[in-house]
């Protein structure tokens, strides 16, 4: 490995904010019930990497294992109502372990039950966001995982790879760590080919690292599989993060990798992050209507990086809805910045040019104090 790939090491291994996935298989010990041993090294690292001050989000499968485990069921149930009801009883066991786990370093924990219909729905999506950052900033750890018990089939993330590669989006984190039972991508399939060798860095998105994840057959436990994993690493890459596929069975894996050794594969976006999660934003949905602002929230946007308030907004044209995104303009027309809006227009007209403490008497109720808040926007 040349010095540049150590140098991308080291720069993520310090990065702020991370997204560490673990499946099915690990945290169950193969589907004999949950690994303790194995949830205490998880949860110790993480716990040392928030002490360090990095933002850390858990995706954790682990709950249809763990329900068919409690059940007593030799094998995981074909029909998707017992899934979902083996799914319903593994995962109040599974948060219960983590949590436990977290409490010895006085560290909370938050349940974070996703399905896919809450990322599509922009107001729903918008307050996923917002949770899920608060929770970042309240220094929590959140433990997430998808809402098995209501995702019909069509609307599922299909894996949790997915699910942690749109969280490392919804969160705009530096570095998504997957941590499975295998070292990481391989040049061929190392239970066929002995002289496999692992490929320690690549690029997110490469076509050709697909053809190496052998048709992408899913563990027995978890959905994933390694073309998962790969194909998430692409998904993490819209926003700007690099995906690191490591074994969970790694003594202090996520400890080594904050000092930036070389475990596990490295695949990085091909562009600069905060690129990347310009036009992932702006990518995010057309502009659904224009803010025009006044000089002074055209300053304080630009030069102090601050919230747009509606108090800085002279003019508001469109139809858009809570969470949807919209062009701010200064008095000439001319594009300032785009953002994800916390009120629809009607709210937003009546609201306009005041002050933020005038919103509860105005509009009845106060869902935020922003227009725009400064991490859901791109200045252009
Ligand atoms: N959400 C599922 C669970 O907790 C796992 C999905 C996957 O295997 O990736 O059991």
């Amino acid at each position: 490995m040349g010095t540049r790939s150590i140098g991308h090491r080291e720069r993520l291994g310090r990065s702020g904010k991370w997204v560490v996935k673990v499946g099915s298989a690990l945290v169950t010990d193969g589907g004999r019930g949950l690994d303790t041993d194995r949830i205490r090294g998880w949860t110790d690292q993480l716990a040392a990497l928030r002490a360090d001050g990095r933002g850390m989000t858990l995706v954790s499968s682990g709950a249809v294992a763990q329900g068919v485990q409690r059940m007593g069921w030799r094998s995981s149930p074909r029909e998707l109502f017992k899934l979902q009801a083996a799914a319903a009883i593994g995962q109040s066991g599974l948060v219960h372990a983590y949590e436990t786990a977290f409490q010895r370093h006085g560290l909370q924990t938050a349940q974070v039950l996703l399905t896919h219909d809450d990322l599509s729905d922009r107001r729903r999506y918008l307050n996923a966001r917002t949770t899920l950052r608060t929770l970042l900033e309240l220094g929590v750890v959140p433990v997430v995982n998808e809402n098995d018990t209501v995702a019909t089939d069509e609307f599922r993330f299909n894996d949790n790879d997915t699910l942690a590669a749109l969280v490392t989006n919804l969160v705009e984190a530096d570095l998504l760590v997957i941590l499975t039972d295998q070292a990481g991508l391989f040049d061929a399939d190392p239970r066929m080919h002995s002289d496999a060798a692992l490929i320690s860095e690549g690029r997110a998105g490469d076509p050709h690292l697909e053809t190496l994840c052998g048709g992408g057959s899913s563990g027995r436990l978890g959905r994933g599989g390694m073309l998962a994993k790969v194909q998430a690493a692409a998904k993490a890459a819209r926003s700007g993060a690099a995906t690191v596929i490591a074994s969970g069975q790694e003594p202090d894996v996520l400890r080594r990798l904050a000092r930036g050794e070389s475990l596990g594969t490295l695949l990085l976006p091909s562009r600069e992050p905060m690129a990347a999660r310009k036009q992932w934003l702006a990518s995010q949905m057309q502009s659904r209507g224009r803010l025009w602002l006044d000089d002074g929230a055209v300053r304080v946007l630009r030069e102090r990086g601050r919230s747009l308030l509606p108090v800085g907004v002279t003019r508001v044209e469109g139809g858009f809805h809570r969470g949807e995104i919209v062009t701010c303009l200064d008095r000439n027309g001319r594009e300032v910045g785009r953002g994800l809006v916390n009120y629809d227009a009607r709210e937003a007209r009546v609201i306009q040019g005041a002050s933020s403490d005038r919103i509860e008497q105005l509009l009845g109720y106060v869902d935020e104090p922003e227009l725009i808040h400064r991490d859901n926007l791109v200045l252009t």
